[in-house]
């Protein structure tokens, strides 16, 4: 059944042919115990391996059943190999890192039986040599003839046709060699066994056949097989046409128990590795971790802050953040100039330019009956304010010194005489988020829940207020000043103090609640601040006298309460001092429309209420009423170029807000409820303002369908548009540090490939052992690829559980210094991620190792020691 044809074998090495064998022609039958003698060098092992499709032939042919195995390709030698040989060597060539079970179940492992008949089958096999106890220790716990005797069980585990063993009692003594051929001669009853051996009388006293080679030849042959007897058809089917692709290729799981255990052996080792490997994974976790947790942080704040900051549509908006693009670009116009000459910066001009074309109007009105109409937002928001010109004028109750007004608040100004900005876009925006004097929401619930009430109750009618402090039950000396409870005047006597040199202590001031309950305020609509002479209205508001008997006929606001603001992570809710009711502007805006002046003025739209003359309807290159202005205003004017007033006239032109009718009812803080001056959405929560921000961005789309595109809105997120540019600095920040990390994971990962490299190195022999008992290259590199997904994992895992320690005394760390709590926190998604990220690097880094294993040749493998 086994027939060698004139098989010659040839070794090249360095332009040297060594010819090992010299056409060898021998046929072997199905079973008989052959013993192959000859000298050393002879060429023994060489035609044991050529049998066993460990190495091929040069020339001539190997028929197996009667079939050539000239066309045979490496995955047809590795089928042969597995099914129909077993090999046993002198060295026994056990695997060191694998228990004598799993060194013999091996080869069934590489043939893909379940893992129950493989421990089975090895166990009866293994019991066969006498070695049934034994079964769980290593080889080198053993001695030479028992790891013989594994070697010999696990040769025979898959039933092969053929045992091949060369020099199989080499290393042993007498007595156990002896056990050695009692074994294999009782394996040889049924199957062939060739035997290579030294020893002619062991060849003598239990082979049936001996072949002696000399020199690469047959020189004699004790009991040739006779050719007219056909050998190949007697009794069983070939065992190697029935196990034909049948071979499956080495399970993963199987590939990573094979390398797991053999990196069991190599603990400090694998974990020194994977330490090193996970230095890079820490990196990178740690700045996720931050960046995440700094991330989910601005979240939080957002969402505690989403309900007390509300989305906020001006009727005339100007777009903050694209000016300031803008007006970062113009610093540097990068125009080339000519050195000789001196040439404008144009920072102002350019300025303006960008605000007027930043600037957009919004029609509110439409807006408002788009929200009134099917109240759209009604479900997402806690409230939707609508916000009219009408200034609040609110004065110390108490005008024995003379009126004070408190709100708008005059400290500004009384630090800084000239003004400052009170009159630019700017300048009102920011007066209107730092004003002492908010608007409290008319939702109890969301009041309920953002303060705590101190002192007294929430207001219930429209001349009530709140005081509100700070968690730390705090008020800015500012809004003490706006109160009335500090005088502005000791802060000017402060100012010129200090600029005098001198240095004043300022104590910090108690209040009881009981004094903060007991302040009154006035309420001065601003139109009662004129008065009717002659043909127009005259503004008083300058005048003591006049404003301190407007203030004492002015109603009463009385404190109903004091709050505090529930502690919030970061912001706080409302910066205000005193919290008043949607009521006290109704009745404001009220007063106001029903005034005599305004009246005056809506009565008679053709005529200006301030000049008693008819609205002037054409005014380019008029010249400014003289009339209308004050005597000292008339002297300065007379004392004007005429280049002077000509500019006077465009300024006013581009600036004034009393020439029209509209202009003066604006004036007077005369509005109309259909037309708003700013919509304030309060999102209900962070889900909701999601939902109001498509409803807006839905409502621009179908505005702009519909051809309407004056009426497009656009709105300030103040909240959003700090967060999103944080965000956008912490992601940067990371990505750049992740970049740099990454150097070191790149690093760790040729390490890994060179310790790769290292071990299959260390386990060339066990490759040619896995080879001899069947596994295919495949198999060999897919062991080797299992090690090193082993390696990426423990680097991976190590280096997120370490990262995870440390972000506890980050954290801690992080939290004494800022008091941001969580401020380092790993995303699992981040994890899992990096861990495959680590498993793929190491993957890569060991393909070209683990090539190299599978590319060894088999025999010069077993040969390396
Ligand atoms: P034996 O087993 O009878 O001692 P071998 O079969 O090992 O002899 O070797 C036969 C001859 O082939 C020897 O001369 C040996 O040097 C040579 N040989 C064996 N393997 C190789 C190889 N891989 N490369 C080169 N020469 C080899
Ligand atoms: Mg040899």
């Amino acid at each position: 059944m086994l027939k060698l044809n004139g098989i010659v074998k040839n070794y090249v090495m360095g332009g040297t042919t060594v010819e090992a064998l010299k056409g060898i022609d021998i046929e072997f039958r199905r079973s008989e115990f052959v013993a192959v003698l000859g000298p050393s060098g002879c060429g023994k092992t060489t035609l044991l391996n050529i049998i066993g499709g460990l190495d091929r032939y040069t020339s001539g042919d190997l028929i197996v059943d009667g079939v050539s195995t000239k066309e045979y390709k490496d995955a047809d030698w590795d089928i042969y190999r597995n099914k129909a040989i077993g090999f046993v060597f002198q060295t026994y060539n056990l695997i060191p890192h694998q228990t004598v079970l799993s060194n013999v179940e091996l080869a069934l492992t590489l043939s893909g039986v379940s893992q129950g008949e493989r421990k089975k089958r090895a166990r009866e096999a293994l019991e066969r040599v006498g070695l049934g106890d034994q079964l769980n220790k290593k080889p080198n716990q053993m001695s030479g003839g028992q790891m013989q005797r594994v070697a010999i069980a696990r040769a025979l585990i898959n039933n092969p046709e053929i045992l091949l063993a060369d020099e199989p009692t080499g290393a042993l003594d007498t007595e156990t060699s002896v056990q050695i051929m009692e074994i294999l001669k009782e394996i040889a009853r049924d199957r062939l066994v060739i035997m290579v051996t030294h020893n002619p009388e062991l060849a003598e006293r239990y082979a049936t056949r001996t072949i002696l080679l000399l020199d690469g030849r047959v020189t004699d042959d004790s009991n040739p097989a006779r050719a007219d007897r056909p050998t190949g058809k007697t009794g069983k089917t070939g065992k190697l046409k029935e196990s034909k692709n049948r071979k499956q290729p080495l399970s993963l799981l199987t590939a990573l128990s094979l390398s797991m255990n053999n990196l069991l052996t190599k603990k400090a080792r694998t974990i020194l590795t994977g330490f090193a490997g996970s230095i890079g994974i820490i990196g990178i976790a740690l700045i996720l971790s931050l960046s995440s947790g700094m991330q989910a942080y601005i979240a939080g704040i957002e969402r505690d802050t989403v309900t007390s900051y509300p989305l906020t549509i001006q009727s005339t908006s100007v777009d903050i953040a694209a000016m300031l693009s803008t007006m970062a670009g113009m610093r540097d116009s990068g125009e080339p100039h000519d050195m000789d000459r001196v040439y404008s910066k144009d920072v102002m001009t350019g300025m303006v330019a960008s605000i007027s074309e930043k600037m957009n109007s919004n029609d509110l009105a439409a807006f408002k009956t788009f929200l009134e109409k099917d109240g759209v937002l009604g479900a997402y928001t806690n409230e939707i304010q609508y916000q009219y010109d009408t200034p609040l004028y609110i004065y110390k109750a108490d005008t024995a010194n003379g009126p004070v007004r408190l709100h708008p608040s005059t400290i500004t100004e009384s630090m800084m005489p000239s003004g400052g900005m009170g009159a630019s876009p700017m300048g009102s925006m920011m007066t209107d988020q730092s004003s002492t004097w908010q608007r409290l929401l008319d939702n109890s619930e969301v009041l309920k829940a953002q303060y705590d009430v101190l002192a007294g109750r929430l207001p219930t009618a429209w001349n009530e207020v709140v005081i509100i402090v700070d968690d730390h039950n705090e008020i800015t000396d500012y809004s003490l000043y706006s109160l009335g409870l500090k005088d502005a005047a000791e802060l000017r006597q402060l100012m010129l103090d200090a600029q005098a040199g001198k240095t004043s202590e300022v104590e910090r001031s108690v209040y009881t609640y009981d004094e903060l309950m007991g302040l009154t305020f006035k309420l001065v609509a601003s139109t009662d601040m004129f008065e009717s002479s002659g043909g127009g209205w005259v503004d008083h508001s300058t005048d003591d006298a006049f404003m301190a008997k407007v203030v004492d006929s002015a109603p009463e606001i009385k404190v109903t309460g004091i709050l505090r603001q529930v502690e919030q992570s970061g912001m706080s809710g409302s910066n205000g001092a005193v919290g008043y009711t949607a009521g006290l502007m109704d009745h404001l805006l009220d007063t106001v429309n029903q005034s005599d002046i305004v009246k005056a003025q809506t009565a008679n739209a053709e005529l200006d209420v301030f000049t008693g003359k008819p609205f002037q309807s054409a005014r380019a290159g008029a010249m400014p009423d003289i009339s209308s202005l004050s005597a000292a205003q008339q002297a300065q004017f007379a004392s004007l170029t005429a280049e002077q007033i000509a500019a006077v006239t465009n300024a006013q032109e581009a600036f004034s807000s009393s020439a029209t009718y509209d202009d003066n009812l604006r004036k007077l803080g005369a509005a109309d409820a259909d037309h708003p001056s700013a919509i304030r959405i309060y999102p209900k929560d962070f889900a909701s303002k999601g939902v109001i921000t498509d409803t807006i961005r839905d409502y621009n789309k179908q505005m702009k369908a519909d051809g309407n595109d004056e009426q497009v809105i656009e709105y300030t997120d103040m909240t959003g548009l700090l967060m999103s540019s944080v965000d956008g600095v912490i992601s940067g920040i990371s990505s750049v540090l992740i970049a740099f990390v990454a150097i070191s994971l790149v690093v760790s990962s040729i390490m890994i490939g060179i310790i790769t490299y290292i071990s299959v190195l260390e386990r060339t022999k066990e490759i040619g052992v896995l080879r001899s008992i069947g596994a295919s290259k495949g198999d060999i590199s897919r062991v080797f690829n299992a090690e090193t997904l082993i390696v990426g994992f423990v680097a991976g895992a190590l280096g997120i559980g370490i990262t995870l320690l440390l972000c506890i005394p980050a954290n801690a760390i992080i939290a004494a210094l800022s008091g941001i709590k969580g401020a380092a926190q790993l995303p699992v998604t981040g994890a899992v991620t990096l861990i495959l990220v680590s498993m793929a690097l190491t993957f890569i880094a060991g393909l070209i190792p683990a090539r190299m294993a599978a590319k060894k040749d088999p025999v010069v493998a077993l040969r390396t020691e």
